[in-house]
């Protein structure tokens, strides 16, 4: 396959180039060239004549099959949220809810130009059942949490996963313990270890709230990046998820071990919870990468948004804070990065994985255009979401704005049939 003509391609290279009127050329699930007047003979021929080529986008933080509970509950604090609402519903779940979730998060995903995400949840067999079907990327795992006397199951079954998932497609496994004030010492340390056998990312929720950090303070003496430290978990395979209320120490802590930090800031904003000090993180040389978390607290999926509201956000009492450069770092090589991918994907380079997205550049909000600072200005501050075109390795997953391998309208009416159990929670059914 080649795109050719692409009228700018953002490669977020080394040197961060925007090239004009390049071609790319796809082989297998690669980027095997990158050029002008590429030899299309004998290849699909995309024409980006019009379009902007870009990196897909890295969803660093997720839980894609709580789709299904979009605009189940609003205006709660987090626990309260949690308690009251979310895990009752939760035990109402089956493997086929968390299967149609994932399908309607996914393909919500694939439609505003995110090409991998990073999940943690439960049935997560049926997670990657959905990530196989709609053909996107994803790192996965078993969230696990011991705090109800289950742990045991939920450890067998997580590491069932990763090992059945050690060479499956677009498919990385992952180990994730959902939090220090669900998960116990034990268990922390016992999937640690598997993390460090299987080579894979150990990713967890960290200071979300102020009370997750006073809890921990008051049992361990320690915040939970300290106590995490003190058994040795935090390195460069730790995925910190929210660090809302990070102290000096731990952001010490998590720059010197290599650890990342994502950014969730419309989850934390909608629950209250507060604002992580991205600008700080990102001087003091921690990787951060952003994510929606799941639609139950966002409530959608779209990047794009995300990353309106992270440059604004740190902007709110001086305008020279995070780039637009820097926030679309974060959704990309940043992304890349912290799930372990880096060499794979995150940027448009020859070798890398051919994981791309296609913007029209008629598109009113696309202009006009100033520049390559303009063009990343438009991308970040303007563009709303709605991609042309998605590839993930190598295969065209999204055409002219649709969705190729799912009929949307007949998994919206799925969706809707399934919702119906958990509607006695929430109110009236429609
Ligand atoms: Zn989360």
């Amino acid at each position: 396959m080649i795109l050719k003509n692409i009228r700018y391609l953002v490669t977020q290279n080394a040197d961060r180039q925007v090239l004009e009127n390049v071609d790319i050329l796809v082989e297998g699930d690669e980027i095997a060239g990158i050029g002008r007047g590429l030899d299309a003979r004998g290849h699909d021929v995309i024409d980006c004549s019009r379009k902007v080529v870009m990196p897909g986008l890295v969803n660093a933080h997720t839980h894609v099959s709580m789709a299904l509970f979009r605009g189940i509950s609003d205006n709660k604090l987090l626990e309260n949220w949690l308690e009251e609402e979310i895990f009752p519903a939760e035990e109402e779940m089956d493997g086929e809810d968390a299967y149609y979730g994932a399908l309607l998060g996914i393909t919500e995903m694939l439609k505003t130009g995110t090409t991998t995400f990073n999940d943690m949840y439960g049935y997560m067999d049926r997670v990657a059942d959905a990530v196989d079907e709609t053909g996107i990327r994803a790192l996965l795992a078993r969230g696990v949490l011991d705090m109800d006397g289950n742990g045991r199951e939920r450890i067998d079954e997580a590491l069932e996963f990763v090992k059945e998932y050690q060479d499956h497609g677009t498919i990385e496994p992952a180990i994730a313990p959902h939090a220090v004030y669900t998960t116990s010492e034990g268990t922390l340390r016992e999937l640690k270890d598997y993390s460090r056998i299987f080579d894979c990312p150990y990713h967890v929720h960290v200071s979300e709230t102020e009370r997750e950090n006073e809890d921990c303070i008051e049992e361990t003496g320690l915040t939970p990046v300290q106590y995490m430290d003190s058994m040795g978990l935090v390195d460069e395979d730790f995925i910190a998820a929210h660090g809302v209320w990070l102290t000096d120490e731990d952001v010490e802590i998590l720059s010197r071990e290599g650890g990342s930090v994502i950014h969730n800031p419309v989850a934390n904003l909608k629950l209250g919870s507060g604002i992580a000090d991205v600008p700080e993180l990102v001087e003091r040389g921690v990787n951060v990468a952003i994510g929606t978390d799941g639609a139950a607290s966002n409530n959608n999926l779209n990047l794009f948004e995300e990353a309106k509201i992270a440059a604004l956000l740190h902007k709110r009492n001086d305008p020279r804070r995070l780039t637009e450069q820097d926030v679309l770092d974060m959704l990309t090589v940043n992304g890349a990065k912290a799930l372990g991918l880096e060499d794979e994907i995150g940027s448009v380079q020859i070798g890398k994985k051919a994981d791309l997205v296609t913007v029209d550049f008629d598109e009113l909000s696309m202009n006009p255009v100033y520049g390559k600072r303009g063009l990343i200005s438009n991308l970040i501050y303007s563009f709303p979401g709605k991609v042309s075109d998605t590839l993930v390795d190598g295969e065209v997953v999204v055409r002219g704005g649709e969705v190729v391998n799912i009929d949307e309208s007949g998994l919206v009416r799925k969706v809707r049939g399934r919702t119906r159990k958990f509607d006695d929670r929430s109110g009236t059914p429609i």
